[in-house]
Order: structure tokens, then C-alpha cells, then sequence
């Protein structure tokens, strides 16, 4: 190449290096304008370095914003990293018990023989983390045989010595401007780690304690969600029966007292349906038990979902359950005793891969007045009812008010 042609060259590949671009090829030699091109390679791939290294701390910043996976993160930093700078472990350890303790939650090295491992708790008293005077600043130890001399006594050095560790970089985690922990870098190289490195962990240590305080702020709410399903779940246990599901007897006796006393005030009518499945008995004799639960749990999908709004449907003992339908009269307390009794007669119930015809039989009452408006009397007429139905041959409704 002739020697102006070497200079245009360089200048086109100065320009490119400008633009971000790297793939032009510079010329090199040992004149001048050669030893030129050397340096503009030098300069070329220090900055493609440089840019290297921004695209792994985006990428982490993005992963802190898309995954509250700390591991992920942890994994990645170790793997995005390698070229960047010199470790051949990393570990990272949260504060706890009021800042008395550390503990190591992550460790990741290049060698298998690891001492100090996931799970271990180190003092905060040990001598060699005393030296971190400052825990808004990163410490830096070059040579840990010589740091070992002044702090023989530290297990945590002794062990990382032992690893075969002779430099540690320790960069503090702050979050809200509280240290909440260390991570650390540590090669088995002596004088490893320059000031020139100090931007970049300082860079990674900020990433990550924010995804920290969010992964805590996360688990905080996921926490929160659990206790409130717990507490719906046992809710539901107090209040509804565990076969059917329906309301059990406290709870639907709950619901008759409370609509009795609304009735009262608001001078309108309540019914109360009492309803038991016909021989029952014999469906469990012939079906066995298993498939009897299968009938009271079909009979009882039947009736709630026939069931209005206004209308409460819970299972009263065995086989019976108990209806209250609000506010009613007569005639409409009887259709929707017939709507029940259609409900489930309408159809052969499939139990366990057999289908048995199942009917019911319904005893109704009616309280309107300040003396029939008793939950007692109610629950006694609607039982009268019932004797009533199944002596005048079941799957049928009577009334007596
Ligand atoms: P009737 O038409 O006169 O009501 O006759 P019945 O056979 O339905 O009445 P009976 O009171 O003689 O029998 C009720 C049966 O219901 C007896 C009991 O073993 C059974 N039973 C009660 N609770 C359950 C349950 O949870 N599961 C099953 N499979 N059976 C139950
Ligand atoms: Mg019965
Ligand atoms: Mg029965």
C-alpha cells in the first residue's frame, strides 16, 4: 500500500472507530504511519472492550427490570463478565440479624473445591471484614497471604486462602443508603484488582442491590397474597361443609337467625324449606358409601344452582339440607320448593359411572306474622312439613304454616 493510501486508510478507519464501527482493517508497519495504525488498533479495542462491557451492565439492568430472579442474575453477571474482569469466584452475602451476621446466598467459582459455600454465616466481628471501615466504599486486598499475617485469627480469610484465593475485591450492596450486604470478587492471582475496575463493581453492586430490594419487596407482596388465600381458605372451612361444599349448619342456622330479625324489621314474609333425599339408605346399601357421598354432592350442585339469589341453600345433617328464601309468600315459597324438587328429579344422577334416579322431598313453611317469625317454630313446622311429604309418599312438597 502506497504511504498516502495507508493515510486515507487510517483516517477511514478513525471515522468508523468514531461511529462505533470496529471491523475496518487498519493498516500497521513499522515506519511511522505503521506504528500509527498499531495505535489506532490499541485504541480500537480498548474501546470495543469498553463497549462490551456497557452492553453486559444494560443487559443486567434489563434483567432487573424483566426477571426478579437474583440467581439469574447472579449467573449472568458471572458469565457476561469473564472478559471484562479477572475473578475466578464471586459470592454474595446479605446482612442479617440486625447487621450482626453475614450470610452467603450465592457462590460461584471456577474450582470445585470450595470451604466457604451457599448457606455459610460469617460474624461480622471476624477480623477481616472489621477492615471494611467503610461500607459505602469497596475494599481491595492484593495480597491476602500478607493480610493473613495481620489477621491470622480470620476463619473467613484462612478459608479463602485455602481455596487457593490471593486477591478479594469486596464491593458493598447499599439499598435506600443502608448496606444490606457484600458481594465478592476474588482471584488466585496476587495484585489483580486496580482502582481502573472500581466504576464498573460499583456499577454491579448498585444493580444488584436493587434487584434485591425488589426480589424482597416481591416476596413481601407474594407473602401478603398467601396469608390473605390462607385466611379465604379457613373462612371457608368455618363456614361451609367439606363434602358438598354448601354451607354447613352453623352457617345457614346463622343466616335463618339474622334473616328472621331482618324479616321482623321489615315486615315482610320468610320461608324455610326443609329437604331430605329419599331413601338414602338404600342408595348407599346397594352403591356403597363412595357413591352415596357422589348423590349428596350431585343432589347438593342441583339445589344451589336452582337456587335465586335471594335464596340460601346449606346441608343441615346427612342428607337433609335446609333452604331460607326471602322475602316470600306462600305461593312463591312453593314454587320454589318445586323448582328444588324438579331440580333433582329431572335428571338420573351420574355417580361414579352409574346413573341412579335420586329424589327429594321438601317440607315448607311460612313466617309472616311477629308470632311465626321464630327461628325454633320455623324449623319445627318446616320438619312437620317434611314427615308430612315422605308419609304422603315422597318426592313431593308439602306446606304447613
Ligand atoms: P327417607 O326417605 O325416609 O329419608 O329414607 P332414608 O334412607 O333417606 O333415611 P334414613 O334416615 O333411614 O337414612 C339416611 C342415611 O343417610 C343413613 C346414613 O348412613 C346416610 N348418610 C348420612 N350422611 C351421609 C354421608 O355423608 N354420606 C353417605 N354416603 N351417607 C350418609
Ligand atoms: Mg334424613
Ligand atoms: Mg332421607
Amino acid at each position: 500500500m502506497k504511504k498516502d493510501d495507508r493515510i486515507l486508510a487510517l483516517r477511514a478507519a478513525a471515522e468508523a472507530i468514531a461511529r462505533g464501527e470496529f471491523t475496518l482493517k487498519i493498516p500497521t508497519g513499522n515506519d511511522e504511519i505503521g506504528q500509527l495504525g498499531k495505535s489506532l488498533k490499541k485504541i480500537s479495542s480498548y474501546l470495543q472492550k469498553q463497549l462490551d462491557t456497557s452492553q453486559s451492565l444494560y443487559k443486567i439492568m434489563v434483567e432487573c427490570n424483566l426477571n426478579l430472579h437474583l440467581i439469574d442474575v447472579l449467573n449472568h453477571i458471572y458469565e457476561s463478565f469473564k472478559d471484562h474482569l479477572p475473578y475466578d469466584r464471586i459470592s454474595l452475602a446479605l446482612l442479617e440479624n440486625e447487621g450482626n451476621k453475614l450470610k452467603l446466598h450465592w457462590v460461584r467459582a471456577s474450582y470445585d473445591e470450595l470451604i466457604i459455600n451457599t448457606g455459610h454465616s460469617i460474624p461480622m466481628s471476624d477480623s477481616s471484614l472489621q477492615t471494611i471501615v467503610d461500607p459505602n466504599e469497596l475494599l481491595i486486598i492484593n495480597d491476602l497471604s500478607a493480610h493473613l499475617e495481620k489477621h491470622s485469627e480470620s476463619p473467613l480469610s484462612q478459608a479463602i486462602f485455602k481455596e487457593g484465593i490471593r486477591s478479594c475485591l469486596i464491593c458493598p450492596l447499599i439499598a435506600n443508603g443502608k448496606p444490606i450486604g457484600f458481594i465478592f470478587f476474588s482471584y488466585r492471582k496476587k495484585n489483580t484488582y486496580k482502582n481502573l475496575h472500581k466504576d464498573l463493581f460499583l456499577q454491579i453492586a448498585s444493580q444488584l442491590a436493587m434487584i434485591i430490594e425488589k426480589t424482597k419487596l416481591y416476596q413481601g407482596v407474594k407473602l401478603n397474597k398467601q396469608l390473605i388465600e390462607q385466611k379465604k381458605t379457613l373462612e371457608q372451612r368455618v363456614t361451609h361443609d367439606a363434602l358438598t361444599g354448601l354451607l354447613n349448619r352453623a352457617a345457614i342456622l346463622d343466616i335463618l337467625h339474622k334473616k328472621v330479625l331482618q324479616a321482623r324489621r321489615g315486615g315482610f314474609g320468610i320461608a324455610v324449606i326443609m329437604i331430605d333425599i329419599d331413601h338414602f339408605k338404600t342408595i348407599n346399601d346397594t352403591y356403597g358409601h363412595l357413591t352415596g357421598d357422589a348423590v349428596l354432592c350431585e343432589t347438593a350442585n342441583r339445589l344451589l344452582k336452582s337456587a335465586r339469589s335471594h335464596e340460601y341453600i346449606g346441608r343441615y345433617g346427612g342428607e337433609e339440607f335446609l333452604a331460607i328464601v326471602l322475602p316470600y309468600d306462600q305461593d312463591g315459597a312453593l314454587k320454589a320448593a318445586e323448582r328444588f324438587r324438579n331440580a333433582v328429579a329431572c335428571q338420573e344422577v351420574s355417580a361414579r359411572r352409574k346413573f341412579i334416579s335420586v329424589t327429594i322431598s321438601l317440607g315448607v313453611t311460612i313466617g309472616t306474622e311477629k308470632e311465626t317469625l321464630d327461628e325454633n317454630l320455623l324449623l319445627q313446622k318446616a320438619d312437620e312439613a317434611l314427615y308430612l311429604a315422605k308419609h304422603k309418599g315422597r318426592n313431593r312438597v308439602e306446606l304447613i304454616n
